[in-house]
Formats: structure tokens, C-alpha cells, sequence
């Protein structure tokens, strides 16, 4: 048995005869660069995550290079960032030459630890971008307290948790704002790249809307300097048949989430992935701590299982961050994270049987 990581075809398969004639049907209007399309859409996120906002952008780091942008992030601004997460979530800082700060995990949720954070505030930092990982989100109470008292910006990096909730809020609802990603592999993927920034504040949404079109406020006259990070009708004619369909997609994550946790209990060496109370989880990402990970890496990776290590270095330690000093031991939590974690196929379209394979795999593997 077959068990990819990822199969999208399948939800392609599922959709087809909706999302071919409506991209057809653009093509004919030629009309591909944010218009009526896309507002749409973005109205219909805005519904759908509860905020009064949604700005479409080119992907999902584009919106959070934005936001720093809004907020006049540069050079002496420190903005504090977990180490364990994609690099995009650290680079944008970086790119404004302002400072990103890292910040330690929760061993648990693998989420920014909020006593890591507010050791790493000083007088120059200016953000924090919190992220909500594997689609569990960060712990946006604690979070938010320490941002008010320091008075800073928090953006939210919600590029693998559309749809995830906290005190049965929605990302966007706690920080100044949110951004997400409609990159393939995330659980509401376009047809290439494309995000969104969400926010409930009229005067910040005007300036995203300026920014991602190079701060333009009237044709050619520009009050600020932005860049292009529009997102193109095409892609949000796919996300918006999609948008319908990510409700009973989380769902399908949620249970087959659940049949590994129920299949994996007995499994001393592997820890399955922790829900932090009053928090529900889209699951991005199913991602256990396993003993001898690389071993069972390469076990599963053999018996066509896919799996993946995210992330298998974390930014403290990255070649292009190395000039910022970080060493070994910085961040203990997330250093060994990122020896032990693994993710599973978890997408909605996966059989009972196959993940009962997966969880046999592993099982037979311990075994030995
Ligand atoms: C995917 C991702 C991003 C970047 O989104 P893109 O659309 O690929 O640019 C940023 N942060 C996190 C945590 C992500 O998973």
C-alpha cells in the first residue's frame, strides 16, 4: 500500500467539474489581477474567519512582509519570532533590516513559549509574530498580555491554521492581524501561491490595500512605498469553490487525526500530538515526537509512507541568521524538537485503511 504524504490530486478529483468551467470562464472575462473576483473572496474569508477585513495577497509571506511594513518595522526594531516554524516567519523581519528575536517553544504544542517571550522583550522590540503551528494556535491569552504591556504589534502568523480556534475565536480576532497562506500544501490551497492579511481595523486595512499595490492611493500617485503583492482572480476563483468544502476538510483531518491517536496510544516510544484545552485544531500537519526518528524515517520512507521532518534545523541556528549570534543551547525545547518530531499524511481524503497501515508501520518498526 501506497500512503503519500499529500495527494491533492484527490481533492482535484472531488472538485473538478466545479473549478474547470469557473477558470475557464475568468480566462474569457481576461481579467487577472485582484477585481471584483477577488473581492469576492475576500469577503467571503472575511465571513468565514469572523474579522471585519481580508486583504487578498500574492502568498502567504508577502502578508506578513506586509504587515511589518504597515507597522514601520526597519532597522534597530527587534520583532520577536519562535525558532521552531517555516523561515518565512523570521525572513520578512530580516528583509526590512529589522532584527528578528527568537524565542523558545512549549514542548507540548510546539507553539511560542509566552515566559521565552517575554524574556527576549527589550527596549527595541516593536512585534511579535506568534505562530500558530501545525494548526493548533499559539496561546493568544498569555500572548496578548505581554504585547499590551510592552505595547507592541502582534501579527499572526496563520498560514497553517485557517480555520483553527481558541475560546471558539478565530486568528485574526486576538492580534493586530493575521496572515494566511493558500500555498498547495496548506489546507486551503490555490492553484500556486496566494495569502491574505485579515484585521478588524479600517485604517490598517486601507494601508494594506495601499502597500500591495506599491502605496498607490490614486493612479501613480503614491503616499507610501509598497510593493506588488496582489493576488490574481484566477487563484481566488479556485479558493473561493474551495473556501465551501475546508469545514468537512478539517473535519476529515480531525478524525483521521483522532483513529492515529486512538491507533498509536499503546506506542511508548512515539507521543502523538498535544490539544491544548478550549483549543481545536485544523491539522496542518500530523506530526509525532518519536524515538530514533531518523530510523523510522527511513523505515516508513521505504514502505512508500510519506512523512516529513518540520522543521528539521531551527532559525537560531540557520547559516543565513548566523551573524546574529545564536548558538546551541539557545533554545533547548526546540533544538530537540527538531530531532524527534515527524509528520504523518493526515489529509481528509485518506482512508481508515491506510492509516491503520501507517500506525501497523510503526508499530512493526518498535518491533525490532
Ligand atoms: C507556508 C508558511 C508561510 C509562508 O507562506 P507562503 O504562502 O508559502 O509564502 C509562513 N509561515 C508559515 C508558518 C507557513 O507555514
Amino acid at each position: 500500500m501506497k500512503v503519500p504524504l499529500l495527494d491533492l490530486t484527490a481533492q482535484y478529483e472531488q472538485l473538478k467539474d466545479q473549478i474547470e468551467p469557473a477558470v475557464l470562464k475568468q480566462m474569457a472575462a481576461q481579467a487577472f489581477v485582484l477585481g471584483p473576483t477577488v473581492e469576492n473572496f475576500e469577503n467571503n474569508i472575511a465571513r468565514y474567519c469572523q474579522v471585519k477585513h481580508a486583504i487578498g495577497m500574492s502568498s502567504g509571506t508577502d502578508a506578513l512582509l506586509c504587515a511589518l511594513m504597515a507597522f514601520d518595522i526597519g532597522p534597530g526594531d527587534e520583532v520577536i519570532v519562535p525558532t521552531f516554524t517555516f523561515f518565512a516567519t523570521a525572513g520578512v523581519v530580516a528583509r526590512l533590516g529589522a532584527t528578528p528575536v527568537f524565542a523558545d517553544i512549549d514542548p507540548l504544542t510546539y507553539n511560542i513559549s509566552p515566559d521565552s517571550l517575554a524574556d527576549k522583550i527589550t527596549d527595541n522590540t516593536r512585534a511579535i509574530i506568534p505562530v500558530h503551528l501545525y494548526g493548533q494556535m499559539a496561546p493568544m491569552t498569555e500572548i496578548m498580555d505581554i504585547a499590551r504591556k510592552y505595547e507592541l504589534k502582534v501579527i499572526e502568523d496563520a498560514c497553517q491554521s485557517i480555520g483553527a480556534r481558541q475560546f471558539g475565536q478565530c486568528t485574526g480576532e486576538f492580534g493586530d492581524c493575521s496572515a494566511l497562506s493558500f500555498y498547495p500544501s496548506k489546507n486551503l490551497s490555490g492553484f500556486g501561491d496566494g495569502g491574505m492579511l485579515l484585521c478588524q481595523d479600517d485604517e490598517l486595512a486601507r494601508k494594506f490595500r495601499y502597500l500591495r499595490m506599491h502605496g498607490e492611493d490614486k493612479r501613480y500617485y503614491h503616499s507610501m512605498v509598497g510593493g506588488n503583492f496582489r493576488l490574481d482572480a484566477l487563484q481566488a476563483v479556485v479558493l473561493d469553490i474551495k473556501l465551501k468544502y475546508l469545514d468537512s476538510w478539517a473535519a476529515g483531518r480531525q478524525k483521521n487525526a483522532a483513529l492515529y491517536d486512538e491507533l498509536l496510544a499503546g506506542v511508548t516510544q512515539v507521543r502523538t500530538p498535544f490539544i491544548a484545552r478550549d483549543n481545536v485544531s485544523v491539522y496542518n500537519q500530523y506530526v509525532i515526537r518519536a524515538e530514533r526518528r531518523d530510523e523510522l524515517k527511513e523505515f516508513l520512507t521505504a514502505q512508500q509512507i510519506g512523512n516529513n521532518i518540520y522543521y528539521p534545523v531551527p532559525l537560531h541556528l540557520q547559516e543565513c541568521f548566523s551573524t546574529l549570534g545564536g548558538k546551541s543551547g539557545d533554545c533547548p525545547v526546540a533544538e530537540q524538537a527538531c530531532k524527534e518530531v515527524l509528520a504523518l499524511p493526515v489529509y481528509p481524503e485518506l482512508s481508515p485503511e491506510q492509516i491503520r497501515f501507517v500506525a501497523d508501520q510503526i508499530k512493526e518498526f518498535y518491533k525490532k
